[in-house]
């Protein structure tokens, strides 16, 4: 072999782009492989980052020390705060982008980051050391036969492994339109035992914007003071926002519809792979809802530079002309012309039941999955596990402990704790539902969460830990005042009746009044001058205002879900030997049995959550270790 390096990623997708430039900037020499390099980071479906709990995502990335969040600023044209009206657990950012622009900007930082080099090339096998008690990763192979040693791989092929489109009638080997599949990975793996199985995803149309009668449109604008995802001082909020629009369905268009589905793959049984529940195709969606006559659709543009449009919410592998003729008894669409047809694709991924916490795979020493392999869906999901297994990729080949994130400390902990506890039997994505301590992670506190853990790892810049500790501070201070400062009766009397708040019986501290439903330390600054001068003298921002609101706010239901998650704490302090045999324990139930020798949890806390796995089974194993 005459290349070497400490790290090879095989992909340079979401999750390769996060693994490779987080274990470069850590220090591991890394070479990112990838089969096209014109297509780095590229939106195989939606232009757009975030939405609900994978807003919160990508403020954790960015928190951490990750990427998206940067790039996803540089690259917006609309953002939006999704669920304002909502309690702060569930806002949620998102961002329509420029796909070419956030291609760009990944592969500028790629390309620019010390220690990592770039590959164009398609890995077809996996190299292990077979000479040791358990396999070790060696290095990969190429397409073009070039063998390169490293001492961890990160596998981060998305939907390309033995991927196959569909389009009607018609199918066709491809990792994605317009990309070839990768093959001889998966053959590789099996060989040395592991599991695959199979999922499908689809897209919709792209559209040509000149061909659309914008005028037949609703209009959806973005924020109209718009935030952004990344807590470093150097990006910008978006300016200049394009508009979105909607547009429906309606019978027309689903008796159309109708017409093509005995030549559907998704229903004549030519596509076998398991679908995403949550991103349903326009198919799945008339026979999920018969009675609905009307579905409402969304027309995103595709960047700034390009008459290309989006149409979400119609992903479809119908025959093209189903699409067509559909597509034309759309208001607005009447002339339309299709730049690209609506798809699906079937993909091998991994379950991820055979990962460790840190992705590491149990079979394999050295070898790390992340991203859609892992039987997830999603741009957000799939860079949060680059970014994990890029640090630990790096951190084991130090020597040093590898990172895990908690199910209180961040989305991204629900989302790997879920995957290689309870698998995946159709494609994983993220909501604020599947976390329990969702009032704990926060869009707005994922820099309080996770920016000392990155700075203490090396990949959070000393400038932007130095803000967060002076973001702390102000924040603290503004909460003292508001403490300190008494309102007098009849002083805010006409503010609080125009928020539809009892007016002051008798003198309050700012403190009290803040905890009332509609009043907004904002607000209150215009009718309290020594709230307003305290502000201004202290050059206060938006998130330290906001953050200051929503501690006094929140406090209570905050303080409540610390006490549950300490309490659980408890069970995951407990440990369970690498090699304990549940099969031996006789009180444990047979369906426990099976299921804990399978998973093989390291503590009782991940134990108590695999399913088929009693309260009553816990108790035992209580009994066992948790003297
Ligand atoms: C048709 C389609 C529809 C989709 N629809 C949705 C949707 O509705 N909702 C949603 O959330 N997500 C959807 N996705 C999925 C979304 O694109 C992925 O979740 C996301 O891109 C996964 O990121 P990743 O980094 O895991 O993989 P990808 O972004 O797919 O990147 C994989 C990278 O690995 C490279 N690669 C693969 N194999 C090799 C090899 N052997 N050697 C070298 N390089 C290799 C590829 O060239 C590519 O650059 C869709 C994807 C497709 C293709």
């Amino acid at each position: 072999m005459i290349l070497s390096y400490d790290v090879v990623v095989i992909g340079a997708g979401h999750a390769g782009c996060e693994a490779a430039t987080a274990a470069a900037r850590l220090g591991s020499r890394t070479l990112l492989i990838t089969i096209d390099m014109e297509k780095i980071a590229s939106m195989s479906c939606n232009p757009a980052v975030g939405g609900v709990a994978k807003g919160q995502i990508v403020r954790e990335i960015d928190a951490l020390g990750g990427m998206m969040g940067r790039v996803a600023d540089r690259s917006a044209i609309q953002f939006r705060m999704l669920n304002r009206s909502k309690g702060a657990a569930m806002w949620s950012p998102r961002a329509q982008c420029d796909k070419h622009k956030f291609s760009r900007e990944w592969r500028h930082i790629v390309e620019n980051t010390k220690n990592l080099y770039l590959w164009q090339d398609s890995v077809v096998d996996i190299l292990f050391d077979l000479s040791g008690e358990k396999p070790r990763v060696k290095g990969v192979k190429t397409r073009m036969g070039v063998e390169i040693e490293c001492g961890r791989v990160v596998l981060t092929a998305g939907t390309f492994l033995e991927g196959m489109m569909h389009c009607g009638e018609a199918s066709a080997e491809g990792g994605r339109a317009g990309d070839q599949a990768a093959h001889g990975v998966t053959t590789s793996l099996l060989k040395l035992g592991f599991e695959s199985g199979r999922m499908k995803t689809g897209t919709p149309v792209r559209l040509d914007a000149r061909t659309i009668n914008f005028d037949a449109l609703e209009v959806q604008e973005g924020d109209a003071e718009p935030s952004k995802f990344s807590y470093d001082a150097d990006t910008e909020a978006v300016s200049n926002q394009l508009p979105c629009f909607m547009v429906y369905t309606s019978k027309r268009v689903h008796d159309i519809l109708r017409t093509g589905f005995d030549r559907s793959p998704l229903f004549n049984g030519t596509i076998h792979g398991i679908g995403p529940r949550y991103c349903p195709s326009i198919e799945d969606k008339l026979r999920t809802f018969a009675d609905k006559d009307q579905h409402q659709l969304f027309l995103e543009p595709e960047g700034r530079d390009t008459n290309e449009y989006y149409l979400n919410g119609f992903s479809s592998s119908l025959p093209f002309e189903v699409q067509m003729e559909a597509l034309r008894n759309i208001v607005g669409f009447e002339d339309v012309h299709v730049y690209r047809p609506g798809y699906a694709i079937e993909y091998d991924y991994f379950p991820p039941t055979q990962l460790k916490h840190t992705l590491e795979t149990k079979l394999v020493d050295g070898l790390y999955f992340a991203g859609q392999v892992n039987g997830t869906t999603g741009y957000e999901e799939a860079a949060a596990q680059g970014l994990m297994a890029g640090i630990n990729a790096h951190r084991s080949l130090c020597g040093e402990e590898e990172v895990v994130l908690g199910r209180d400390e961040a989305y991204i902990g629900v989302l790997i704790d879920d995957l290689v506890t309870k698998g995946v039997d159709e494609p994983y994505r993220m909501f604020t539902s599947r976390a329990e301590y969702r009032i704990l992670l926060r869009q707005d506190n994922a820099d309080q969460r996770l920016t000392p853990l990155g700075h203490k790892i090396g990949l959070v810049s000393e400038e932007k830990y130095e803000n967060l500790l002076k973001k702390n501070t102000a924040v603290e201070s503004l909460i003292s005042m508001l403490r300190a400062t008494s309102v007098k009766i009849g002083e805010i009397d006409s503010y609080l009746i125009s928020v539809g708040e009892e007016p002051l019986t008798q003198g309050k501290k700012l403190y009290d009044i803040v905890l009332r439903s509609n009043v907004t330390i904002f607000d209150l600054s215009r009718v309290h001058k020594k709230l307003a001068k305290y502000i201004t003298e202290n050059n206060l921002d938006k998130e330290v205002i906001e953050q200051a609101e929503i501690q006094i706010k929140y406090r209570g239901y905050i303080e409540r879900e610390r006490y549950y998650a300490e309490k659980m704490h408890r069970l995951e302090n407990i440990a369970i030997p690498e090699n304990f045999d549940f099969n031996a324990m006789q009180s444990l139930t047979i369906e426990a049995r099976q299921k804990l020798s399978r998973i093989r949890p390291t503590t009782l806390g991940q134990a108590s959550r695999i399913p088929g796995v009693s309260p009553a089974d816990i108790n035992v194993l209580l009994v066992k270790f948790g003297r």
